[in-house]
């Protein structure tokens, strides 16, 4: 199989959807290959999925009652 060879401006467009595991398994090998050579997407890769693991943690704690509270609340006033 040849591997399909994408350049930084590809890459960094797919970097949200690789973090998010929404990528097909071709364009996830691109991007896999592509951080493999590329120091500056690989490291932009990593925080982007240490700030979606942030998120994510946060998400799972307590801001979504807080937030759910919140919209029934404003729901209400309307
Ligand atoms: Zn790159």
């Amino acid at each position: 199989m040849t591997k399909q060879q994408i350049d930084c401006e590809q890459a960094l467009k797919q970097i949200l959807e690789y973090v998010d595991h929404e990528l097909g398994e071709h364009e996830r090998e691109a991007m896999q290959q592509h951080m493999h050579t590329c120091k500056s997407c690989y490291s932009r890769m990593e925080f982007e999925r240490r700030l979606k693991e942030k998120v994510g943690a946060l998400c799972d704690d307590e801001v979504p009652s807080q937030l759910g509270e919140r919209i029934k609340g404003l729901l209400k006033s309307f």
